[in-house]
């Protein structure tokens, strides 16, 4: 028998799982995890309450959801509770860690989840609305995504921030070492580019993004790191410079097939014989049933962009059409995955 039948368990966790996230995102707005990773020993919600400046009864129910989905543990003497971290929530979830989401989370707190509350009109239209929610055009996505330079900044932190966890198996995926002049195009802050750089050091790497994002960049992202350069331009007007091999990560997805393509047919142009463009995306599977994840992103892309998330036949087919031949992909079982065509 189903069990959810008898009774909805699972569709109850999913009705519930904003409010899940809601809580991991408030209490990383509020400091939560940074106040207690600094602190040495265990805390009690009242000191919590009082270092953070919020309601001692509200802090208390918040770390107690936390402790109940595991991401804080709790001790208890003397009949009062005290509260502490555990490994994965310094890790990832404290500001000050290198491994810090904490960007990625803003972003998805501030932005994407009051975006969603459009998503009804979106799947009934079929596209973003940039238009009734911004006054924007639905056709430039990135006027709308850069509508004021703090949403410039959140944008750059969340791109930043999945190559700390995502970046080393995209840049590993294939052995890129025989590139030597890289240029990754609308490379954002410059997150992808390091990490690309600490694994191949004899590569020259540049980003190349629009001038307003470059000069932001450089001032908040490059943390005075000589390792990569950056370059100011517009991959669909004009020439882009030459290079051995060209990165086009979370580009695709955004937008529509005929862009795409007159994108990849001025790489193959670009680029010398042996030369060739990476493509970093997360890929669906070929019946397009999963990963779950790329799903998501794909539903997001109809909100936030013009584009969607494919499976690897759609970027290969892509990739011959701009006259790529060889073209081998790797899914890295995590977020992202790698196309790499040579010319
Ligand atoms: N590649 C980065 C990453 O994966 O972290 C950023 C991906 S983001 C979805 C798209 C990037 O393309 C942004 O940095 C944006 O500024 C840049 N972009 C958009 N239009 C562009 C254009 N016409 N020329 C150059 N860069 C552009």
């Amino acid at each position: 028998m189903d069990l959810e039948l008898d009774y909805p368990f699972k569709l109850l966790e999913y009705f519930n799982g904003f409010r899940i996230s809601k809580v991991i995102f408030s209490a990383c707005e509020l400091g939560v995890f940074d106040l207690l990773l600094q602190s040495q020993k265990p805390v009690s919600a009242a000191e919590v309450a009082q270092n953070l400046g919020t309601s001692g009864d509200g802090m208390e129910r918040l770390l107690d959801v936390l402790v109940g989905i595991e991401i804080l543990e709790v001790e208890h003497t003397e009949g009062t509770a005290y509260y502490s971290s555990t490994d994965v929530a310094n890790l990832y979830l404290a500001k000050s860690s290198p491994k810090s989401l904490h960007d990625m989370i803003i972003y998805q707190s501030q932005t994407i989840y009051p975006l969603w509350n459009t998503m009804v009109d979106a799947v009934r239209e079929g596209k973003n609305q940039n238009e009734k929610t911004f006054g924007l055009s639905s056709e430039d996505i990135f006027s709308a995504i850069y509508r004021s330079d703090e949403e410039m900044l959140k944008f750059m932190g969340l791109m930043n921030s999945t190559w700390v966890i995502d970046g080393h198996d995209v840049v590993t995926a294939f052995d890129l070492s025989g590139f030597k002049s890289v240029l990754d195009l609308g490379g954002c802050s410059g997150g992808l580019a390091r990490e690309l750089a600490k694994v191949y050091p004899a590569s020259a790497v540049t980003v190349l993004d629009l001038p307003n994002v470059v000069q932001v960049a450089k001032r908040h992202f490059s943390e005075g790191d000589a390792a990569v350069h950056f370059q100011e331009g517009d991959f669909f007007d004009g020439d882009i410079p030459a290079a051995d091999l060209y990165i086009l990560a979370r580009i695709i997805h955004d937008w529509k097939e005929d862009k795409c393509l007159q994108l990849l047919k001025k790489n193959h142009s670009c680029c010398p014989p042996g030369g060739g463009v990476l493509l970093v995306e997360s890929l669906l599977f070929e019946n397009r049933r999963g990963p779950i994840m790329a799903q998501i992103f794909s539903l997001n892309m109809l909100v936030q962009t013009e584009g969607k998330e494919h499976p690897p036949s759609y970027y290969m087919q892509l990739l011959n059409r701009a006259g790529f031949q060889e073209v081998q992909v790797c899914r890295t079982g995590k977020s992202y995955d790698a196309i790499l065509a040579v010319k």
